[in-house]
């Protein structure tokens, strides 16, 4: 099994889409981690429904986009390889057996095979594109749950910024010209260069222009709504 998926490696558009929970596969020789079905559908283990809007906004820019083939239970990619919760024990009060106590040479093999693979399909995309001169923007897609702890969450679609808001601000005002949606700045989360990995890693590092966008997972659940919220997110990202 590859750690990554890419589409569209040489599309023509300014963007480079990034999609680091696209999946919920744990590799066969992890066996699912101890977890039952149940608990792999659920959001802990990917972000539900942000591979088809990653799928749709590659189509509709021509423009190459890196999706993650393994559950961030295996390995969460847009963490730091310190974090605590980079192969996480629990998540969200789920209790991960196939993560307890770990031995290095378990968390160095998930590092290498899953993280680094990753991580280094997105250099190669980036680093092509550099050499031949083309101007490019990282985006990465995310999804959040419709809820947490109990708490209703009421951004439909959220941007999450750090320092560099060229991008962020104008897309949030986009955002929020389009009829009865609520938008998120920062909230639930922003970005945060001590915590998130991938725009901080692959954008800000190169000071590439980014943007970091979560979806509302109740509004993105089937191919439907997930094309029709790549579209709107197209119409306000250029
Ligand atoms: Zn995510």
């Amino acid at each position: 099994m590859t750690a990554s998926r890419i589409l569209r490696p040489q599309g023509t558009g300014r963007f480079v889409f990034l999609c680091d929970h696209a999946s919920n596969s744990v590799p066969l020789e992890l066996d699912g981690l101890g977890l039952p079905p149940t608990e792999l559908a659920r959001h802990i283990a990917w972000d539900i429904g942000a591979a088809g809007v990653t799928e749709a906004l590659s189509e509709h820019f021509d423009a190459p986009a890196i999706l993650c083939k393994t559950s961030r239970l295996v390995i969460d990619c847009n963490r730091q390889l310190a974090a605590p919760d980079l192969i996480p024990e629990t998540s969200d009060g789920t209790v991960i057996p196939g993560n307890q106590q770990l031995s290095e040479a378990a968390r160095a093999s998930r590092v290498e095979r899953w993280f680094h693979s990753y991580h280094d399909a997105i250099e190669a995309v980036l680093q092509e594109r550099e050499q031949r001169g083309v101007p490019t923007v990282v985006v990465s897609i995310h999804s959040m749950a419709a809820s947490l702890a109990g708490t209703p969450r009421p951004w439909q679609i959220a941007i999450s910024s750090h320092l560099d808001r060229s991008l962020a601000g104008p897309v949030l005002a986009a955002l929020r010209r389009l009829d009865g949606i609520v938008v998120g700045d920062n909230q639930p989360y922003d970005l945060d260069p001590k915590v998130d990995y991938s725009i901080p890693f692959h954008a800000l590092r190169r000071g590439l222009p980014q943007l970091q966008v979560e979806f509302r997972q109740d509004e993105i659940w089937d191919a439907d709504r997930q094309r029709q919220w790549a579209a709107r997110l197209a119409r306000c990202i250029w």
